[in-house]
């Protein structure tokens, strides 16, 4: 082929073009690990800049795929044509002008979420917007939410139930329920983020002229903060004045921080009084948050306070599915199970065990299987204090005598089904920190003594019986996780 540049520097559709041969010659999880993050920057001279996420991201891509790249790019841009990458750097979290690199500041590309932002004319004279570098002429208030954490793929759970309906019931008739504030909290990773974005979007979606917005109390406090150093804390009160539907999240960051209280306190009442919907979100109840105004404290208390709680096994296999479908994953059932049953403090943990399985198996180019499940969990999960759960043991002894776990649960004292809730009980006693009582408690509702007991005989039968010693033996191979 002769070389011939590229004929319009257009980067988005020479890349374009290429992905879609690469496309045809890597498998699907490949490409979503691997090319889909990518992002074409410029085409000049024949050089095509690409931006990958990390440093070793490049270096995977140079290693695995390099020849394919080559072999399209020539096709794409001639035998001139030439790849250049732009690592992002990953310290994304300093604290140097948090705003200025996040917004868009031209209304080209001012809305990422058409469907959840609402851009709104207000008086450009009277009211900085916080959100905006200063300079632009017309001034937009964003909602700033994410449009992938709706409702819908907000998977109900007894764990969360009154948090999710009180979030509904806000969103049908902001400010205008017995719920305001409603303050949603819970641990890290278990949905307060996803849920108060979830709310902002159904509001949203049902009062389109109002003004959501959605704000880190980080963020309010470094607006707060910048607002004082150039003089324009009023502007800051009326911008936030101004807002129908408040969203903060995180407001246990405000402890300690007592003007930036002072003037949160303000704006509340002001919202408050005027009907508008506050929805915070925390990671403790306001009766354990240190360092925050009791006058703040107690308006916190004025609406519903809402946890979110460590979701169980069905919610948490749920969460999973949900996640797999809506991405398109290829992954065995039983993956993603014992994913479930592995992971069990923190949805967070439990997609990002995911997706590093995901990069794990397009790493060495290794099937999805149990087995590479363990070992990256492993890996993954090694600096948090891990065990195996009663509920991954029951399951596995169900699976191995073919019986449903209901039954294991149930009261029922069939010899088989006895034997196999002794054999978890024994198991759980051994391979688990937990108490005999929770065990009990977990296998039908027995006592503690009922667990010591058959942690006997199965002791006793050990001894005695070659079958069942093999049964153990079996069992502790496939339960142990090392
Ligand atoms: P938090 O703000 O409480 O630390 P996040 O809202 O950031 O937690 O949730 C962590 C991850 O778990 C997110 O990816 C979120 O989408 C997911 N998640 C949490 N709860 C649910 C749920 N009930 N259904 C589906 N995904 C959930
Ligand atoms: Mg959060």
């Amino acid at each position: 082929m002769t070389a011939k540049p590229y004929k319009t520097n257009d980067h988005a559709q020479a890349w374009e073009n290429i992905l879609k041969v690469v496309k045809d010659n890597v498998s699907t999880q490949a490409f979503r690990t691997w090319f889909e993050p990518i992002v074409s920057v410029k085409l000049k001279a024949n050089v095509l800049t690409i931006q990958v996420p990390s440093q070793f991201f490049y270096e995977w891509l140079e290693e695995h795929y390099i020849s394919l790249l080559k072999k399209t790019l020539r096709k794409e841009l001639g035998s001139t044509g030439r790849l250049e990458y732009s690592i992002i750097m990953e310290s994304a979290s300093s604290n140097s002008s948090p705003y200025t690199v996040k917004i868009p500041t031209t209304d080209r590309n001012v809305l990422k979420n058409p469907s959840v932002a609402l851009p709104i004319d207000i008086n450009k004279d009277t009211i900085r917007n916080p959100f905006i570098i200063p300079g632009l002429k017309k001034i937009k208030v964003e909602s700033q939410l994410n449009a992938s954490y709706t409702l819908d793929n907000f998977i109900e759970g007894e764990c969360n139930r009154l948090a999710r309906s009180a979030g509904y019931a806000v969103s049908e008739k902001p400010g205008g329920t017995s719920f305001n504030p409603l303050l949603i909290y819970g641990g890290v990773g278990l949905g307060k983020t996803h849920l108060a974005h979830a709310i902002g979007i159904q509001m949203k979606e049902k009062y389109p002229e109002k003004i959501v917005l959605y704000v880190t109390a980080e963020r309010f406090q470094t607006q707060f903060v910048d607002a004082i150093r150039s003089n324009n804390k009023n502007d800051f009160v009326h911008f936030y004045q101004m807002i129908d539907f408040l969203i903060i999240d995180d407001v246990q960051f405000f402890s300690g921080k007592e003007k930036t209280q002072d003037v949160f306190f303000h704006i509340f009442n002001h919202l408050h009084q005027t009907g508008k919907q506050l929805i915070l979100t925390s990671d403790k109840p306001p009766i354990e948050m240190q360092g925050m105004e009791q006058r703040l404290l107690s308006r916190f208390k004025w609406g519903l306070s809402a946890d979110l709680q460590v979701p169980d096994l069905e919610t948490r296999i749920a969460i999973l599915d949900n996640k797999i479908r809506i991405d398109g994953i290829n992954m065995p059932k039983d993956v993603a199970e014992y994913l479930a049953y592995s992971i069990t403090t923190n949805i967070r943990e439990l997609q990002g065990a995911l997706v590093t399985l995901l990069a794990q198996s397009s790493f060495n180019k290794k099937p999805i299987t149990i087995e590479l499940a363990k070992q990256m969990i492993d890996k993954f999960v090694k600096n948090t204090a891990r065990e195996v759960s009663i509920d991954y043991i029951q399951k596995v002894v169900c699976d191995y005598f073919d019986l449903p776990i209901e039954l294991l649960k149930s009261k029922t004292r069939k010899r088989d089904v006895v034997q196999a809730r002794q054999l978890a009980m024994f198991f759980s006693k051994n391979m688990t920190k937990s108490s005999l009582a929770k065990i009990g408690a977990h296998c039908g509702g027995k006592d503690h003594a009922t667990v010591l007991h058959a942690c006997r005989t199965v002791n006793n039968l050990i001894d005695t019986d070659k079958q069942f010693k093999s049964y153990v033996t079996d069992l502790k191979k496939k339960i142990s996780i090392d």
